[in-house]
């Protein structure tokens, strides 16, 4: 333990998650970096985190499984002993395709990870943070997308449904938990340059639809990072129930 507040970001060992958990690490938080399949990568990143003189351990876990949710938080609870702030950024797309394409199957995992999953784990960052649980209060930040409000037709309207759903969540989780020290805000990034477009099979996306968007390029992933820091900090601290658009103007 070394008294320094510690944020928990699913989904931390690539992308916007990744960049949350160097910025994390850079401005004085332990960092409990959560991946599903790439451990070397989350690795890889706890050791730059380490090197740079921070605190960070990784932990392997399906957000879109209650067993996967039990093993991250059990792994927080055993080796940090506190929670000060979830980054609820795992998410996925899936294939581009037209909505009476959708299989069941590709609902139920979409579903799973970006928005249940969400849900499962705010709720157990509540149960340690809250005041009417014992706990000092802290925040979580959401990662919603600007699919939420363009609906993304003809790519993945589940997708965008989930962030929709998220940004609900959102606002109604920030009440329901105001009064207990916890703030829950949400960014909406607009075409960020991941590897979020690849697993979606146009890998090329983000720069392909730089004359789309306002501002005439995709976003960075530290460029995210920096509005969720923002949302962490004590900067933020009458903020709650915020959605913050990262997206170039889009
Ligand atoms: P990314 O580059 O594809 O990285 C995804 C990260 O999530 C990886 O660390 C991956 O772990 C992890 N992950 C995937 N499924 C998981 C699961 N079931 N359980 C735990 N971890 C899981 O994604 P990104 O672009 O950084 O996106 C991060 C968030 O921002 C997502 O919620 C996404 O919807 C949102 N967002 C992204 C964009 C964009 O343009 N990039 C735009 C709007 C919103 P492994 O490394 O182990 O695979």
């Amino acid at each position: 333990m070394t008294g320094r507040p510690v944020v928990l970001i699913t989904g931390g060992s690539r992308g916007i998650g990744a960049a949350v958990a160097r910025k994390a690490a850079d401005q004085g938080w332990d960092v409990l970096i959560n991946y599903v399949a790439r451990k070397e990568a989350a690795q890889v990143l706890a050791d730059e985190v380490q090197a740079a003189g921070g605190r960070a351990e990784i932990v392997q876990g399906d957000t879109g499984t209650e067993a996967g949710i039990a093993a991250i938080f059990a792994a927080l609870d055993e080796r940090f002993g506190r929670l000060d702030a979830l980054v609820n950024n795992a998410g996925v797309v899936d294939q581009t395709e037209r909505v009476e394409d959708f299989s069941r199957e590709r609902l139920d995992r979409m579903f799973a990870i970006n928005v249940i999953g969400k849900i499962r784990c705010a709720a157990e960052a509540v149960r340690r943070m809250s005041t009417k649980h014992g706990g000092q209060g802290g925040s979580i930040v959401n990662l919603s997308s600007m699919a939420a409000i363009i609906g993304s037709p003809g790519q993945y309207v589940d997708y965008a449904a989930s962030k929709g759903a998220i940004d609900t969540f959102t606002v109604g989780l920030s009440k329901e938990v105001a009064a207990e020290g916890i703030r829950v805000n949400a960014i909406r990034p607009g075409i960020i340059d991941t590897d979020i477009h690849a697993s979606g099979g146009i890998p090329d996306r983000a720069s392909a639809m730089a004359s789309a968007i306002p501002m005439q390029r995709p976003g960075q992933a530290g460029e995210v990072a920096d509005a969720v820091l923002y949302l962490m900090s004590s900067q933020a601290s009458y903020v709650t129930g915020a959605i913050l658009n990262v997206s170039g103007g889009r």
